[in-house]
């Protein structure tokens, strides 16, 4: 199951660089997750400051 960013993300971009298969991009309202590549890691939750993704 991927992670999702829910609407607390306030886009600093710090979840995009600790992600290791590049699924996360800058989307038009907020960051977002590619949930055909994400493969669960968890690094996107571990350095978000607002708790912004979580398991989908
Ligand atoms: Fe990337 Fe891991 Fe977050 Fe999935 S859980 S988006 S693989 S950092
Ligand atoms: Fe949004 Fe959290 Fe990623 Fe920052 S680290 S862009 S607040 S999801």
């Amino acid at each position: 199951m991927a992670y999702v960013i829910n609407d607390s993300c306030i886009s600093c971009g710090a979840c995009a660089s600790e992600c290791p298969v590049s699924a996360i991009n800058q989307g038009d309202a907020q960051y977002e997750i590619n949930d055909s590549s994400c493969i669960d890691c968890g690094n996107c939750a571990n350095v978000c400051p607002v708790g912004a993704p979580v398991q989908g």
